[in-house]
């Protein structure tokens, strides 16, 4: 194809693009239920008002940590002290978090847990329950919804061994759970001493790991509704650019023993990262080569990038260029460059393509491009909550949650 003309196509795209995400919106919006609705209406009112939403997450952050109502309500006094009560909230909600802030000194056991059970409920469309019964019920009932589910455990870098030891244990415990079929994982939070100094080291650590993980998600199946089994499948996140590297190289290297040959397994690329299109252009000819060999397909998640105020604060500090691009613009290039790349048949047979993307105009950019190549395995993502991963029905057919 001439360079003109696929200029013509792609801005023929575009347009198609444009429309399409009006639809699934509309779709998406007639199915709204007036709670989602309401909620809606409040996120955005939370949006616009800066200090509420610095005190929702720390709050959000703060007070399910403790299981102690009296340091709840010292945190809680604190941070009212010091962003002040959010505007975005009803007035009665207000004077019960003043109320809160103030009485909970006095009489932390009853004042703290209704305020600790407000909170759950305003994040439990984000954030899964735990606890046993509760997470079984929401997994059945998204099972009978036909949406597949990818779990995260909660928690970011941890500091030790120990915690490592348990982050390591509560993942293979998921796996063996009849009802999970996919998790995600972050390397970070299965080794607790990543040292690219010492590379091979830290790549041989986190080796060893990524085996036990996998060697669970070999020995237990998940069975479809439709009956047939797969291995569970365990997908990488990804994290700070610094980990790019040792994760690529480690996902690849355990992958390529002969034990793991019939394991689907992911990992993330974030577009916002000019190397990404290299990483991922090298990762497909190696899983072109890995299934000539006989080997699974493995799958790839592009994704923008979630730590673009980290990354600016570690160039700052080292007085470095910031690895990340640094407009917009040339994210949502490189990102559609990676989804176009991908999408090509004879990498997508290699390398299943998905896309995780709140934006409405990337998803049916991508389902178009998945319409052009008949590549029914590209799964656009449209988000991890529990409404927006219902969407309209047309987007639901390639959607993941
Ligand atoms: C299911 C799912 C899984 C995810 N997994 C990961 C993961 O493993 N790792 C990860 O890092 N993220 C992950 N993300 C988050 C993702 O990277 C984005 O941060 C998030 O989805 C917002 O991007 P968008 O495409 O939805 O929205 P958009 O609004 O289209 O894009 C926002 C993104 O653009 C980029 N951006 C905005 N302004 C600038 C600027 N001035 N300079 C440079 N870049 C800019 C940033 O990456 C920002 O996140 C995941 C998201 C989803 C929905």
């Amino acid at each position: 194809m001439g360079a003109m003309s696929a200029m013509t196509l792609r801005k023929e795209r575009a347009g198609r693009a444009v429309e399409l995400a009006a639809t699934l919106l509309r779709e998406a919006r007639a199915q709204e239920t007036p709670a989602e609705i309401a909620q809606a209406r409040r996120l955005a009112r939370m949006m616009d008002d800066p200090r509420g939403k610095e005190l929702t997450i720390a709050l959000v952050d703060q007070a399910f940590r403790s299981r102690r109502p009296e340091r709840i309500a010292d945190q809680l006094s604190y941070l009212l002290h010091r962003y002040g009560t959010p505007h975005f909230m009803e007035w009665w909600e207000r004077v019960a978090l003043m109320l809160g802030g103030v009485m909970g000194h006095y009489l932390p056991s009853v004042i703290v847990p209704p305020i600790v059970a407000r909170l759950r409920h305003e994040t439990e469309s984000l954030i899964l329950p735990g606890e046993e019964e509760e997470l079984q019920r929401y997994l059945a009932q998204r099972r009978r919804a036909g949406v597949r589910l990818n779990l995260n455990l909660l928690g970011e870098a941890i500091l030790g061994e120990g915690e490592a030891a348990r982050r390591l244990e509560a993942y293979l415990a998921l796996m063996a759970r009849e009802d999970v079929e996919y998790i995600s994982v972050k390397v970070s939070s299965v080794f607790s001493q990543i040292n690219l100094v010492a590379f091979r080291h830290t790549v041989e650590r986190v080796k060893a790991r990524l085996r036990v993980l996998y060697q669970q998600a070999l020995r237990h199946h998940y069975r479809h509704p439709d009956g047939h089994l797969t291995p569970k499948f365990i997908n990488l996140d990804m994290e700070e650019h610094r980990d790019l590297d040792l994760t690529v190289t480690a996902f690849r290297e355990v992958l390529d023993e002969e034990e793991f040959a019939p394991l689907r397994a992911g990992v993330v690329l974030q577009a916002y990262l000019p190397e990404s299109h290299r990483v991922q252009r090298a990762l497909t000819a190696w899983a072109i080569e890995r299934r000539r060999r006989g080997g699974a397909p493995i799958k790839l998640r592009i994704v923008k990038g979630a730590n673009l105020a980290m990354e600016r604060i570690e160039a700052a500090v080292h007085g470095w260029p910031q690895a990340p691009y640094t407009t917009k613009a040339e994210v949502d290039a490189n990102f559609k460059r990676m989804v176009e790349y991908g999408c090509h048949p004879e990498r997508a047979q290699a390398v299943h393509l998905g896309i995780a993307s709140h934006n409405l105009f990337d998803v049916a950019h991508g389902l178009l491009l998945r319409a052009e190549s008949e590549d029914e395995s590209l799964s656009p993502i449209g988000g991890e909550g529990r409404t927006s991963s219902r969407g309209s029905p047309r987007m639901r057919r390639g959607l993941r949650s």
